[in-house]
Order: C-alpha cells, then sequence, then structure tokens
C-alpha cells in the first residue's frame, strides 16, 4: 500500500466540518481507527489499496487528496463496514459523503467520470455488445434490448448529473 505523508501546510481543516454536514457524513469524527470495517471489508479482500479506515483517516486529518483518490470509488456499497463499526461511523456513508464531496469540487476521478459519461449516453455502465447477448443465448437467458437514450437524455437534462460527469467544480 502506497504511503501517505502528511504536510502540515497542507491539512485543510475545513474538510472535515464540510464532511459532517453532508449526509452521511455526520459521524467521521467519531470513528477511533480500529479497523473493523476493513477487516470486514469484501473489496479490501480482494484489493489491498482500498482501505476505509484509511479514507476515513485521511478525511478526519484534513487531506485533501481523499478527494481526487479513486480509493472511495472502490466501494461495493455492501454495507458490511456498517454493521460491523463498534462507533456506529456508518463507514459506507461516509465514503459516499467524501464521494459527493468530490464531486461538489469537480474532483470525480477521470475512470468514473468515463462510466459517467456511458449512463448519461446510454443509460448503462457500458454497452451491451453482440457477444453479451449470444454468451447470455447460451445460457438460455434474452437478449438485452437498447436502452431509449432519448429518455436517458431527457432524464439527466433536469439533474446536475452532466455537471458532474464533466468534471466542472460548483463553484466554477
Ligand atoms: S469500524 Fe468504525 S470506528 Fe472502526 S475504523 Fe472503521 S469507521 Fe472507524
Ligand atoms: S460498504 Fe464498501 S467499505 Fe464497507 S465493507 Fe462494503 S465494500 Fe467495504
Amino acid at each position: 500500500m502506497e504511503k501517505l505523508e502528511l504536510r502540515y501546510r497542507q491539512v485543510d481543516s475545513s474538510l472535515v466540518k464540510r464532511l459532517k454536514q453532508m449526509p452521511g457524513g455526520e459521524a467521521v469524527g467519531r470513528c477511533y481507527q480500529c479497523g473493523t470495517c476493513t477487516a470486514s471489508c469484501v473489496v479490501n479482500a480482494m484489493l489491498d489499496n482500498f482501505n476505509p479506515r484509511r479514507v476515513i483517516r485521511m478525511a478526519v486529518l484534513g487531506m485533501r487528496e481523499v478527494l481526487e483518490s479513486v480509493e472511495p470509488w472502490y466501494c461495493a456499497v455492501c454495507y458490511m463496514c456498517t454493521e460491523r463499526c463498534p462507533r456506529n461511523v456508518k463507514p459506507v456513508s461516509v465514503l459516499m459523503a467524501v464521494k459527493n464531496l468530490s464531486a461538489i469540487e469537480g474532483k470525480v476521478p477521470q475512470a468514473f467520470r468515463n462510466i459517467n459519461e456511458n449512463i448519461a449516453r446510454i443509460g448503462r455502465l457500458f454497452e451491451i455488445d453482440d457477444f453479451t447477448n449470444f454468451m447470455r443465448e447460451d445460457m438460455g437467458l434474452p437478449p438485452i434490448e437498447p436502452s431509449d437514450a432519448e429518455e436517458v437524455a431527457k432524464l439527466i437534462s433536469g439533474t446536475e448529473f452532466e455537471r458532474v460527469v464533466k468534471g466542472e467544480a460548483e463553484n466554477e
């Protein structure tokens, strides 16, 4: 796992305050770094560089790198951490709040912006190609029909989704 250096001058004390004001981030300050969330995490079991305890620590310390990091975005939202956290921090919700703050500041990592772009364009995370439908047929499953791009565009036009996809910060 990459070692992170904490530089006093780069610490942003307002970060944790903002997180606490966001839905899901209210209890971030209660974390006492026991690591139960990470030990329970299904993604951490497969991916060394995803560690919910560390994400929370970075946020509490005011390390703004957390807003640009891909780490919070690896969460599979399985809620295991939240079931087991002894301090009722609701780690999954804190990660959600970090991601929301990242979107508000226009800092969603490029890989996840690409995924959002697909949702805005085709209403799905990725294109369904002939091969996928061929595999489904082989398994006795019906083909997946193309999504209604016009309907998707209509739904998205009434939201802030496009701004997030383009990575435009709230106050730009
Ligand atoms: S389980 Fe809860 S208290 Fe323990 S490190 Fe995770 S968030 Fe913090
Ligand atoms: S909700 Fe996310 S952080 Fe929590 S255990 Fe599941 S994958 Fe890990």
